[in-house]
């Protein structure tokens, strides 16, 4: 299995989850997705799109102090994530 070095929901760092990822239906660590976005096989939030993911992000990020201005930054690369993109 491929892995990443951020979740592919939203994001994040993997290497900054303290759990290291999010876990598949068998309990196995998932190397795609964070704890947040995904547990247990399912994401959390299954019916959000990758815009909503953006906003979600960015509220995140504001509420932890980061600058307003950067977050669009941050954010940006959201659409580009495997979660996002059309299955063939
Ligand atoms: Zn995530």
């Amino acid at each position: 299995m491929k892995h990443y070095r951020d979740c592919q929901s939203c994001g994040h760092p993997l290497s900054r989850d303290p759990q290291g990822g999010g876990t598949e239906a068998d309990g196995t660590r998932s190397s795609m997705y964070c704890r947040e976005c995904y547990e247990a096989g399912q994401f959390l939030l299954p019916d959000i799109s990758a815009s909503e993911m953006q906003d979600r992000v960015r509220a995140d990020l504001i509420a932890t102090g980061f600058p307003r201005l950067f977050t669009g930054f941050h954010t940006r690369k959201i659409p580009l994530l495997e979660r996002w993109q059309p299955t063939p």
